[in-house]
């Protein structure tokens, strides 16, 4: 009985494929409202430096008197915090990842 079991189990994984994704060969599909990366329209931005203060991980960084918005993509947690407290609404979450890198980076992604 327990064989019989098995060799059913094994007939139906063979025939049904992986589960798994083959990502990076097979494109990830997105959702409507998946969280991927911060997005931000950098005209629209006053450097008043909310954001900054309630990003929990501590990735975006606002220089005021330079008027530069950073983020540390690494360290986002895609929490959209940030996007909830900007007073002028310049900041979105889109609903892409940021592309894969091999490297660290900190970089200011404008829209
Ligand atoms: S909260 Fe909005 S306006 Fe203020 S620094 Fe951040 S992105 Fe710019
Ligand atoms: S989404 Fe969350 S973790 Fe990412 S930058 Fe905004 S507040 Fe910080």
């Amino acid at each position: 009985m327990k064989f019989l079991l098995m060799v059913k189990s094994v007939v139906k994984n063979l025939v049904r494929g992986p589960v798994t994704e083959r990502y990076p060969f097979v494109p990830k599909k997105f959702f409507k409202g998946t969280r991927g990366q911060v997005l931000i329209e950098i005209k629209k931005c006053i450097f008043c430096g909310l954001c900054q203060r309630k990003c929990p991980s501590q990735a975006i960084v606002v220089t005021k008197d330079k008027k530069n918005w950073e983020i540390d993509r690494l360290r986002c947690v895609s929490c959209a915090a940030c996007v909830d407290v900007c007073p002028v609404k310049c900041l979105a979450m889109d609903t892409k990842y940021a592309p894969c890198s091999d490297k660290r980076y900190k970089d200011a992604f404008n829209a």
